[in-house]
């Protein structure tokens, strides 16, 4: 790979011509059209928070270092930004007055509103920019390499980078768009950034079972992405079907394991509802994310929901209870060995080969209450399990 330093590059050169695409949350183009500031395995832009955007502007005026730029030669005079991208973009959004930095009174300033020296110091301002010249994959191992500094390339921005081609840009259209107006419906199930891919990573994890690479492997060329979003389409409308109440524990939950396991069995939503709605007030239920995948099983599996279990100080009265009443009528402290035709029915077990159980169970309605808790000796407990 060939590279060659630039230092007569200036942020005037950089932002003439320069277009930012509100609607995809891109910079597109620089230096003259030459420049093509997002490459498709670029991310999207990022810094727009008025903090990250704001701090490039004030290392300019402050004459810090921006640090290295890079570029790719794709053409006689057409580039690419390799690295650099979401500076390059914050510099030519200033420039072009899409956002404000304060000013020594603690003023919003755009840079029209600035003081002409301070317009000039920043257009003026020469980037330090390495062009790169070389094959498509050394510059994407190139491209790995660089982003291990800086803020690192999340793993769903590395493979777009990986398998950069017609699918993950038709993907990202759909998946990494923040304008589709169906990503306020999505955020109710998938939890992240558009932005920062998270939707598009849920999407082909479900598709793919779990085999991203290997998905995006075989669909690199691909110039449809049909199958991705009518699987995503399914997972989503059979959630929303079963569970009509939209509540903020269901972000981020396993849906496309939950659909693949799930999707045969019939659910009446109006008694789903009614069931969620119980599980929410019962005041037992620890774990509420467990709720939707204890309903989808049929309300048996109760270690989902982290039932609130008997603490020590009610376990061990119970204990007594039981051992003084037992070895007064010469019978075991397990209730169950007791009615038993066994050798343990006179045993007397020790607290720690004994455990606490639900007289009536939880999931009958039981409460975690002292007067509905009774200790049997640990084989009696399991094999009772969750009646
Ligand atoms: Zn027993």
């Amino acid at each position: 790979m060939k590279t060659a330093l630039r230092t007569d590059i200036t942020v005037e050169d950089i932002c003439k011509g320069f277009v930012y695409n509100e609607l995809e949350g891109k910079g597109l183009f620089g230096l003259s059209g030459t420049l093509t500031i997002q490459p498709e395995y670029q991310r999207n832009y990022i810094y727009a928070d008025g903090k990250r955007d704001v701090a490039v502007i004030d290392s300019i005026l402050k004459a810090y270092p921006l640090g290295l730029i890079y570029f790719n030669k794709t053409a006689d005079n057409k580039f690419e930004i390799l690295d650099g991208q979401q500076r390059i973009t914050s510099i030519g959004r200033f420039v072009t007055n899409k956002f404000a930095i304060k000013d020594e009174n603690g003023m919003q300033q755009y840079f029209s509103g600035i003081a002409s020296d301070k317009q000039n110091l920043i257009l003026q301002t020469k980037l330090l920019i390495y062009e790169c010249e070389g094959t498509e994959s050394e510059i994407k191992e190139w491209f790995k390499t660089i982003n291990i500094a800086g803020i690192p390339l999340n793993n769903q921005e590395l493979l777009n980078a990986i398998y950069s081609g017609p699918f993950v840009t038709l993907a990202k259209e759909e998946f990494s768009n923040s304008q589709n107006a169906n990503i306020q419906k999505w955020s109710a199930y998938i939890s992240g950034s558009v932005n920062r891919q998270d939707f598009l990573e849920r999407a082909l994890d479900w598709v793919s079972k779990g085999n991203t690479n290997d998905y995006m492997s075989r669909n690199r060329f691909n110039d449809n992405i049909n199958e991705l979003k009518t699987y995503f389409n399914s997972v989503i409308d059979w959630v929303s079907g079963v569970f009509t109440d939209v509540e903020s524990e269901m972000r981020g939950l396993e849906w496309g394991r939950l659909y693949e396991t799930y999707r045969k069995q019939p659910y009446n939503p109006q008694t789903v509802s009614e069931q969620v709605k119980k599980l929410y007030a019962d005041s037992y239920v620890k774990n509420r994310k467990g709720i939707f995948e204890f309903i989808l099983g049929g309300s048996t599996d109760t270690k989902l929901l982290d039932v609130r279990i008997f603490d020590e100080a009610t376990k061990k009265s119970i204990y007594a209870k039981q051992t003084t009443e037992a070895e007064k009528n010469g019978v075991s402290n397990c209730p169950l060995c007791a009615i038993g035709h066994d050798a343990n029915k006179a045993k007397i077990w020790s607290l720690k080969d004994m455990d606490a159980d639900h007289v009536t169970a939880w999931s009958k309605g039981g409460e975690t209450d002292i007067r509905n808790c009774q200790m049997l000796c640990k084989t009696h407990n399991r094999a009772k399990g969750n009646k």
